[in-house]
């Protein structure tokens, strides 16, 4: 029996790939999950869609997943300060509703964005609030076990305390200090040390507030993932992951606070993996920039929420991603020739892991190598881009049997996430909002006659069939595979 190759990944501890195997059977990962004060953008997106595909490549590899996503609904302040309001309670205060609204409305939003990215659901998505008590217990041990300091504004770590601090992941202190705007806070020892607990400054009464050991107030940020991840998945488990800027700040906080938790010498968790942003007009897609987009936003617009799966698929992980709208438009115009081709196949099996994958291909050399291909550029640390170009070159290998081509198309929706033997031509061509129904084929017939006449040189009718799909509002885009459209809204 052929085995698949082992899982490569790039570890942010040490900075270097490494072959992933899990503890158990179980694949234990924990994703940082969003701030519910506003809509998720695309950038946000991106770190979910990136942690789906590790899960996918997990699957592949015939291991089961346990997924955990938390729901920051209380503790992150503005700017990520220690002294600063929190951002769910500004929100409640901007939008007037309480900050129980803000949070659930957020949520909901989050889930929707989930599910139209086909993102396969967490098995877990903890709110901070339901944990608040055992956020204090942590916090207790790293008073008990000397950790920590108690000022004004709160309960503190000591980060002098942890000689591994910053350590970990190569992270150097100064290094952190660069990503971070430092702010003055009162009696804190060092820049480093950050709130366990944000104590409410005298006379200040927070909308969301806990009584503890260190008077009312809230949890500081990084304590939530800590002690959700720990009570869901055990105390060390095999991967957490977030987008770059959490390598810098939030996890080497996660990583000081566990480690002095557990005090027993082990790395926490041993693979760190970050996805690089999704750069708008050369900065990072943020919501304290203003400038944002949401998945709901690109559907109003007529782009189908898996044209912007396929974007990000397009680029690998560790890459940064430029947001255009011409990327867009050309992952759109692939994702639709993408579902013809293989609706065309007819049914297609379903695959989940490589093992399966070469049983369905036993008798079929061609499949066989593909499917070997697509093994490597998984396991070569979520090669994404590669698997997209060997699907394609596959479909229109000539040479390939049309049941191979039905197994790599099954393999390929498995591992990237589009569900191919779900979706229509018709479902990756939504109506944009406010435009007429289209008929397709009537579409379909007028590109190919232009199609046609430009093959015959007929220049003057090639002209006036692209006019009539102008006046349509159908943009066509000449491709080295032949003619795309979309419409142009
Ligand atoms: P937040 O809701 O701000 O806590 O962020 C949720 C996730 O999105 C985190 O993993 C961030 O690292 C990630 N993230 C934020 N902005 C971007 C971006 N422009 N591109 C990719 N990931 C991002
Ligand atoms: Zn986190």
């Amino acid at each position: 029996m052929t085995v698949s190759r082992p899982l490569r990944l790039f570890n942010s501890l040490g900075r270097r790939i490494e072959d992933f195997e899990p503890a158990t059977d179980v694949v234990r990962l924990y994703s940082c999950g969003p701030t519910v004060y506003s809509y998720a953008h695309i950038g946000n997106m991106r770190a979910y869609t990136f942690a789906d595909m590790l899960r996918r490549a997990l699957l592949w590899k015939g291991w089961q997943v346990e997924h955990v996503i938390n729901i920051t609904d209380v503790g992150h302040a503005v700017a990520e300060a220690e002294l600063g309001e929190d951002k769910i309670e500004v929100a409640a205060a901007r939008e007037r509703r309480s900050v129980e609204e803000i949070a659930e409305m957020y949520t909901q939003a989050f889930f929707t964005d989930l599910a139209a990215l086909n993102i396969l659901p967490a098995h877990h998505y903890p709110r901070a609030t339901q944990y608040v008590d055992e956020m204090i217990a942590f916090a207790e041990r790293l008073v008990e076990r000397g950790f920590t300091y108690e000022i004004e504004s709160g309960l503190y770590f000591d980060t002098s305390k942890d000689p591994g601090y910053g350590r970990l992941g190569l992270i150097d202190v100064s290094g952190q200090l660069e990503g971070a705007r430092v702010e003055e806070v009162p009696g804190r020892r060092a820049k480093t040390d950050f709130a366990l607990w944000r104590a409410e400054a005298p006379g200040q009464i927070r909308a969301m507030r806990w009584n503890s050991p260190w008077g009312w107030g809230a949890p500081g940020w990084h304590l939530e993932c800590s002690v959700m991840s720990m009570m869901l998945l055990g105390e060390h488990f095999d991967i957490h992951t977030g987008g770059v800027d959490h390598r810098q700040l939030h996890h080497v906080n996660e990583i000081a606070q566990s480690e002095a938790y557990l005090g027993d010498g082990q790395p926490w968790v041993r693979f760190w993996l970050h996805n690089e942003f999704l750069q708008l007009g050369s900065a990072k897609m943020a919501k304290s920039a203003g400038q944002v987009v949401t998945v709901q936003e690109l559907a109003k617009q007529g782009f189908h929420p898996l044209a912007y799966r396929l974007f990000l698929l397009g680029g690998h992980y560790r890459s940064q991603l430029e947001f255009t709208e011409d990327g867009l438009n050309g992952a759109q115009a692939a994702l639709r020739r993408l579902v013809r081709r293989t609706a065309a196949l007819g049914q297609l099996p379903l695959i989940t892991t490589f093992d399966e994958a070469r049983a369905l291909a036993a008798d079929d050399a061609g499949a066989t190598a593909v499917i070997d291909q697509i093994d490597d550029a998984v396991s070569s640390d979520l090669n994404t881009p590669r698997v997209l170009a060997l699907l394609q070159d596959s479909l229109r290998d000539a040479t390939l049997s049309e049941q191979g081509q039905r197994v790599i198309a099954a393999v390929s929706a498995a591992v990237l996430g589009l569900p191919f033997g779900n979706l229509e031509p018709a479902d990756v061509e939504p109506a944009a909002e406010g435009l007429p129904e289209l008929d397709h084929a009537m579409v379909d017939k007028l590109v190919a006659d232009r199609e046609a006449a430009r093959s015959s040189r007929d220049w003057a009718r090639a002209d006036a069939l692209r006019d009539e799909l102008t006046q349509l509002g159908v943009q066509v885009t000449d491709t080295p595979d032949g003619p795309v459209w979309s419409r142009s809204g």
